[in-house]
């Protein structure tokens, strides 16, 4: 008889256990598998979710510029339609990959049902480096993205809205694109347009205004002032930076703020405005502002602060600088930010993550008003939509905070709990088709 030698596995290198650790797919799964463990949730259901419901991949060919011809390559993906039409944003970003999309698209799923909105999670992306892009280019881009997925969309079918290097222009391509194929004007198709063809008010400032109102929640039941606390945002786009003037209009500190050029920092409060003119004036950069000591982009997490706001990209806060985190509080204004490595380590050290698909939930709210709106044709104020937002992104913070006390599991476990009961409610209801 011959005895089979047992091949030894071997050992992951760092860069091999980095590579696993920045795969959004297998995080986002991760979540999902000690969520469903937890709730004790049927094989069945878990199996469903770990799959996506349709994924689209396109080539979009442009003629650039200077005459050549470019084929950028993107995704449309639906997660889940259970619960109502699919909703998420467009990402134009180099990085962008069929793992990370699907993952996004699954994170929607999960934050639509924590805040009770009736839709489904999707997400897009191109691959594409849109700093070296013209407008022009954009444009045309985006124009040809959209046909190509113009039967995949849809007012009552899929909804995109913006992402990381997509905004309100953005949206109006995609819009007048749609209503031309379709033969007539469809604002519902897309969230995040601009007011004047049938945007909401609030809209743009709607994420970052959520992350203000989850913070000030969390000051209530934790018992402090939110006005004695220091925070540092990172990223300075549509979320960072909205969040970071939120902040500092409501009296709160922000010690620091960061973007892809640089991050900046003064332990006696930043002043945003200035900030802000200053990345207008310098090519939407933040480098260079001369009133704050510069920190490097890769150490910002680390900044002296109470609470920190990862608002850029996934996978910024990992198993390598999480042991260095100072913050007492993360609240995730990104998607993603923190790996489950990480995550792990900030739990061990007792330092509280308010988890993206709560705390970023206010733009998906807002998009959700949007879309209603459009649908209608009839339009609310400002004021309207922020106390609409206001008490939706309290509710569901009591409600996962109350999970998380009760049940003695971390926000990120209550939150996903709390999603996976009603998307696991939806999902039964509905059967298997035929
Ligand atoms: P954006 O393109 O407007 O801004 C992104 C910002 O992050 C830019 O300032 C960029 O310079 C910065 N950045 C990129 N990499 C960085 C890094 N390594 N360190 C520091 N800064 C970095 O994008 P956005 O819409 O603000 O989206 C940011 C995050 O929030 C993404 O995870 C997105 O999915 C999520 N999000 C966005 C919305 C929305 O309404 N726009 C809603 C929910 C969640």
């Amino acid at each position: 008889m011959t005895t089979k030698t047992p091949i030894k596995a071997e050992p992951m290198t760092v860069e091999q256990k980095e590579a696993l650790e920045a795969n959004a797919w297998r995080q986002a799964m991760a979540q999902l598998d000690r969520a469903a463990a937890k709730l004790g949730m049927e094989q069945f259901l878990v199996e469903r979710l770990r799959h996506c419901k349709r994924i689209l991949t396109v080539s979009v060919p442009v003629v650039m510029d200077d005459g050549s011809l470019k084929v950028f390559e993107g995704y449309r993906v639906h997660h889940n339609t259970d619960r109502g039409p699919a909703k998420g944003g467009i990402r134009y970003h180099h990085a962008v990959s069929l793992d990370e999309v699907k993952a996004l698209a699954f994170w929607m799923t999960m934050k639509c049902a924590v805040v009770e909105l009736p839709y489904g999670g999707a997400k897009g992306g191109v691959i594409c480096d849109p700093r070296k892009m013209s407008q022009a280019e954009l444009q045309r881009m985006t124009r040809r993205f959209t046909s190509e997925i113009a039967f995949f969309i849809g007012p009552d079918r899929d909804i995109p809205a913006p992402d990381v290097n997509t905004n309100p222009q953005t949206m109006s391509w995609i819009m007048d694109t749609y209503s031309h194929l379709v033969g007539k004007a469809t604002p519902g198709v897309v969230t995040g347009k601009p007011i004047e063809i049938g945007g909401s008010r609030g809209r743009v400032e709607a994420t970052g205004r959520g992350v203000f109102y989850i913070a000030r929640e969390l000051s209530q039941v934790e018992g402090f002032d939110l006005r004695q606390k220091t925070v540092a945002v990172q990223g300075f786009g549509n979320v960072g930076m909205n969040a970071a003037r939120i902040f500092s209009e409501h009296g709160v500190k922000v010690v620091g703020v960061s973007d892809v050029s640089g991050g900046l920092y003064d332990k006696k409060g930043l002043d945003i405005e200035a900030i802000i003119k200053w990345q207008k004036a310098h090519g939407g950069l933040i480098a260079g502002y001369p009133e704050a000591e510069a920190v490097p982009v890769d150490k910002f997490v680390e900044v002296v602060c109470d609470i920190l706001i990862p608002a850029a990209m996934e996978n910024e806060i990992t198993q390598r600088n999480a042991p260095k985190i100072q913050a007492k509080y993360i609240i995730e204004g990104a998607n993603g930010p923190t790996s489950t490595e990480a995550d792990a380590i900030l739990r061990e050290r007792g330092i509280m993550v308010v988890p993206d698909i709560l705390a970023n939930a206010g733009g998906v709210t807002v998009s959700y008003f949007e879309w209603v709106q459009d649908i209608q044709a009839y339009f609310w104020n400002e004021k309207e939509i922020n106390a609409k937002l206001q008490e939706i992104m309290a509710r569901s913070f009591a409600e996962i905070y109350e999970i998380h006390k009760k049940e003695k599991v971390d926000m990120r476990l209550a939150a996903f709990m709390l999603g996976l009961r009603r998307l696991g409610a939806a999902v039964r209801l509905r059967g298997v088709f035929p």
